[in-house]
């Protein structure tokens, strides 16, 4: 579809589905199309034809761990950095929105995945000099956080738009989350060891800008840790279009080329990348999976029936672990 032909403003649900929909206001689009979020190149390959259904969208299409729906944006693979990209995503303040509204009931799957990603990270912590203060941007019930507790930083902090979020974690958590988008300011008088931002530089609109930040926040030495989906990787490989990872909510996508390419413009050394696994529930992994909906009911009845369906194991899904330092 051409470009002009395209409609990129509508609204997210129609009368039929106004109940459905009704926590969200119109969406508007971007409507010059931006540059490559990471190198800035204005050079692309078509990756894949925007696939929306607006009869889809509900209050859980901006939530952590959602069933996937398989839509997606227009997306384009920039010629330099190999990043993948939404050229017109909905505007910020659209985006700020639904990640504010958005509902969320991945508690107990956001625990699984912090204890995979600790286990991932806990290598690199333990070889730190110093572990002062240390912050999780984009952090969900701040399922991180007592993990990093754990690892010996002095004050731990979780930064997160999703007002539901916040409300799943555990009372004693809650005064170390603070609810909305991390900024250079936040926390200002207090020099970082360590920001992990895991799952989110796919979301946010502008994500150089938080690597460029979290360079000027960290203390010479002081560690950045990313966790991003991997489009190169075997399994998104062979899923294509329909890998989970292609999703509305997922403006850009990253392979080890690009996080290498971002981190090296914002001046960060020693660069690290590394294929990890996730641990999550046999159930939550049939969730995943692209199959017709009735053939997943079927097998999530025989996986209880045979008691297997909180029996978690661990996959090497095309996520990858990146470490690197402020010099
Ligand atoms: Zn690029």
């Amino acid at each position: 579809m051409p470009w002009n032909a395209m409609k990129l403003v509508g609204k997210y649900g129609n009368a039929r589905n106004k109940n459905r929909h009704d926590y969200h206001e119109e969406c508007t689009y971007m409507t010059k199309k931006r540059t490559c979020p990471i190198c800035g190149n204005r050079k692309y390959i078509l990756f894949a034809e925007q696939k929306i259904d607006q009869g889809k969208l509900n209050k859980y299409s901006y939530a952590s761990r959602k069933q996937p729906e398989f839509m997606c944006h227009q997306l384009v693979r920039c010629t330099e950095c190999d990043c993948i990209y939404a050229p017109t995503p909905p505007k910020d303040a659209h985006l700020a929105q639904a990640y504010a509204e958005a509902d969320y009931d991945s508690s107990k799957e956001a625990c699984y995945a912090a204890e995979s990603y600790a286990s991932a990270l806990k290598p690199y912590i333990v070889a730190m000099h110093k572990r002062g203060v240390a912050i999780d941007v984009g952090a969900g019930n701040g399922a991180l956080l007592p993990h990093l507790d754990q690892m010996g930083f002095e004050e731990v902090y979780g930064v997160e738009p999703s007002s539901s979020a916040i409300q799943t974690a555990p009372p004693e958590l809650r005064p170390q989350l603070i609810e909305g988008v991390f900024t250079p300011g936040m926390l200002a008088d207090k020099p970082l060891s360590l920001l992990c931002s895991f799952q989110t530089l796919e979301h946010i609109p502008d994500p150089m800008t938080l690597l460029k930040d979290a360079a000027t926040r960290l203390h010479p030495g002081g560690m950045i840790a990313l966790i991003t989906h991997d489009y190169t990787g075997t399994l998104n490989r062979i899923l294509g279009l329909r890998s989970p990872i292609i999703d509305i909510e997922h403006i850009q996508l990253y392979c080890p080329t690009t996080i290498v390419w971002a981190l090296d413009a914002c001046g960060f050394t020693n660069i690290e990348v590394k294929p990890i696994w996730n641990r999550y529930p046999l159930q939550y992994w049939l969730r995943l999976f692209p199959l017709p909906s009735s053939v997943k009911q079927t097998l999530q009845r025989y996986l209880s029936v045979v008691h297997l369906a909180d029996k978690a194991i661990s996959l090497p899904v095309g996520n990858i672990l990146t470490i690197a330092y402020k010099a």
